[in-house]
């Protein structure tokens, strides 16, 4: 990071080295957002950077490891010296994987995601919200899953990591919305990125199969719904688990015969 803006307002994407947190990231760039990209990956970070730069975006890459919390920390001190305080916070680092039965999950991996899906959440949320309070405003989407509202066999940790979030962010949206803070969990069901290219062709033909709208959603669609939950539409909408999956969840039994 170099430079502060004195006008802009900031938002903090997490996860932004690609996939949908990149989407999210360009998005908010191009609506006039300082952006602050954070993820692991410093070159992807870094290459974002220059292509938003290009585009006339102001954006900050913060290179973070989600799970190691005093990287945290230093990294949210260097962002508040430099861009104060932001308005707009999108958590959505996640790992998706392995995928395996209960009884096949080992201790390290089910604190391996709790760390990144769940800790690293609260991490910024905690870190942001007394922040967001004394500014009178904020704006936090938490990217869930539908897998944060429904199971899916092979799946507990990740839905165990995203019913958490949904659940934290109703809490803090209960105990926050006083505060000119909304919070809301985004649900999105399959979204084509690399966390999804990498399931067997066959699983991603079923999955097709049994998405009403017959294709998969994209990074810029989940984006344009984060654009919406943090623009001037949106005060009222705090607490919500907002569901974008095609259909995928409302037909749960509609391949069957009616009776
Ligand atoms: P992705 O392509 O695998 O990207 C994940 C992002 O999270 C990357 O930018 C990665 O950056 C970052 N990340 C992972 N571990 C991190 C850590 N320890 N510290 C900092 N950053 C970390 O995934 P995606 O498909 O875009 O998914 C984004 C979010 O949407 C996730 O929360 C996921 O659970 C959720 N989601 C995805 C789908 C889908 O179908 N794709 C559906 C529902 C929900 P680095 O590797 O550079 O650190």
């Amino acid at each position: 990071m170099e430079t502060q803006s004195k006008q802009a307002p900031v938002a903090v994407v997490t996860g932004a080295s690609r996939g949908i947190g990149a989407a999210i990231a360009t998005e908010l760039a191009r609506q006039g957002f300082e952006v602050v990209l954070l993820a692991r990956d410093e070159a992807a970070l870094t290459r974002l950077q220059e292509r938003l730069t290009a585009a006339g975006g102001r954006v900050w890459p913060l290179a973070c490891d989600l799970a190691d919390e005093g990287a945290v920390g230093v990294a949210l001190s260097r962002l508040e010296a430099k861009l104060g305080v932001p308005r707009v916070l999108v958590n959505n680092a996640g790992v998706g994987g392995p995928f395996h039965r209960v009884d096949e999950v080992s201790a390290a991996e089910w604190e391996q995601l709790f760390d990144v899906n769940v800790k690293g959440v609260r991490n910024l949320c905690q870190w942001a919200l007394p922040r967001m309070k004394a500014q009178g405003y904020g704006r936090i989407v938490n990217i869930a899953s539908i897998m944060g509202l429904f199971g899916g066999a092979q799946s507990s940790t990740y839905a165990a990591t995203k019913h958490a979030v949904v659940g934290y962010s109703k809490a803090i949206a209960a105990e926050w919305g006083a505060y000119g803070i909304t919070c809301n969990a985004l649900c999105p069901g399959y979204i084509d990125t690399e966390m999804l290219a990498k399931a067997d062709p066959a699983v991603r033909a079923r999955l097709l199969e049994r998405i009403p709208v017959k294709r998969f959603g994209t990074p810029e669609e989940v984006a344009g719904m984060v654009s919406f939950l943090v623009g001037p539409f949106s005060g009222y909408v705090n607490g919500s688990a907002v569901v974008m999956d095609g259909g995928l969840s409302a037909h749960l039994a509609s391949d069957l015969p009616a009776f």
